[in-house]
């Protein structure tokens, strides 16, 4: 923005501030933090380029009333208080930015220029600080925790209770004392492999964590993460097979973290499945498009299928489509966002393709390691 459209129709001092030249000029228009002045009357007299972004304002606006182009019932009731009352108002406001609702702390400073018993400007400097990210981050540590205790919660309350149980006679019955240890041990397991998948995620996040990338040949590990779902696979008569061509190139990768990425697209299919059905993987060396100079894998099943407005959220920590269902096959709904981290720090790409009932594909891309 110009800076006389800024300044136009301010008193002299100010707009010698706001002259190109005057080196505060340049820092209040750059600054990071929206910086808004109006005068006593409400009326717009400068803006910076970061509340012309946030609110998306031109040099129409200036000279209008702030509360027409901040659409914001508590900015309007700090705004007024600081005119009438000379003070300095501080606080958390969440305003509506076109479609996008952010978050500021705002400050709002009284403006009361004089020189000699001559009143030059009196009004309010507001600053806009964006907290919005912040918010967010905050609001998703909260989520996880509040997860995490929930998922937590279930399987300790049934260890507690069927031992419980045991020590108040049942074990004197060996009839149903067996089943209840069996209960015990299934929830244990259950406990144990939701913190191993909480401690992966946590290392994965760790931003000192840079594992150690080889160029490996994709088929071997296949076969070791298929060989982990081969109960499954025949107790319901599921076809696994695959297609990976001879010359498929070698890919940029960690072993053990790439046989996690396997491991769980594959139990994932399997578990989402119904019986005989089928379950491939497919490799192919991406020769032309945004993904050239990559390996493209797929991992198709002819299963359940995800609703579209589901997909959006299924790489998200928790998330599960069906929770009841997921639960009972002893899922925690934290899979798919290792595999989206993993694949994310190994340079590659991750999405879903999926219809209801016919079955998902789930695809990821690897960086070659090798030209074919
Ligand atoms: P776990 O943490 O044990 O992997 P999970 O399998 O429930 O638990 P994710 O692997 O993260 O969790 O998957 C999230 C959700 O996405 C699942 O609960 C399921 O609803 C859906 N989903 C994942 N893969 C498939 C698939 N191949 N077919 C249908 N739905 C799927
Ligand atoms: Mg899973």
């Amino acid at each position: 923005m110009p800076a006389d459209a800024t300044s136009a129709g301010l008193p002299t001092h100010l707009k010698a501030l706001l002259q190109e030249d005057n080196p505060f000029h340049r820092v209040l228009l750059e600054m990071m933090d929206g910086i808004l002045i109006c005068d006593d009357q409400g009326r717009i007299v400068f803006f910076n380029h970061s509340i012309q972004e946030h609110f998306q304002l031109s040099s129409a606006d200036l000279h209008r009333p702030v509360v027409e182009v901040i659409h914001s019932e508590s900015f309007q009731v700090s705004l007024q208080e600081v005119l009438t009352t000379g003070e300095v108002v501080s606080e958390e406001l969440t305003v509506l930015c076109g479609a996008i609702e952010k978050t500021f702390q705002f400050h709002g400073v009284p403006l009361d220029l004089s020189q000699g018993n001559e009143q030059i400007l009196s009004g309010c400097v507001a600053v806009f600080h964006d907290i919005t990210a912040i918010k967010r981050t905050e609001k998703m540590r909260r989520d996880f925790v509040a997860n995490v205790s929930h998922e937590l919660r279930t399987p300790l309350s049934a260890i507690k209770g069927y031992a419980e149980t045991l020590l108040e006679g049942a074990l004197q019955e060996p009839e149903v004392s067996r089943d209840f240890v069996d209960v015990i041990h299934k929830h244990a397991i259950r406990l144990s492999s939701l913190v191993e998948d909480l401690l992966d995620l946590s290392k994965l996040e760790a931003t000192d964590f840079q594992p150690e990338l080889k160029p490996i040949s994709l088929k071997p590990i296949i076969a070791r993460a298929m060989g982990l779902v081969e109960t499954s696979v025949s107790s319901k008569n599921l076809l696994l097979f695959t297609h990976l061509p001879e010359d498929l190139p070698r890919v940029w990768a960690n072993v053990s973290n790439l046989e996690q990425v396997f491991t769980n697209l594959l139990d994932n299919a399997v578990k989402y499945t119904p019986v005989n059905g089928k379950v491939a993987v497919s490799a192919f060396d991406v020769t032309e498009g945004p993904h050239q100079g990559f390996v493209q894998i797929n991992v198709v099943d002819t299963g359940i299928g995800i609703e579209a407005k589901h997909v959006p959220r299924l790489f998200e920590r928790f998330y599960r489509v069906d929770k009841a269902r997921s639960r009972d096959l002893g899922g925690t709904g934290l899979g798919l966002s290792i595999v989206k981290h993993i694949i994310q720090y190994h340079g590659g790409e991750i999405w879903v393709e999926s219809t209801p009932n016919k079955g998902s594909t789930f695809s990821f891309t690897l960086r070659k390691a090798e030209e074919s």
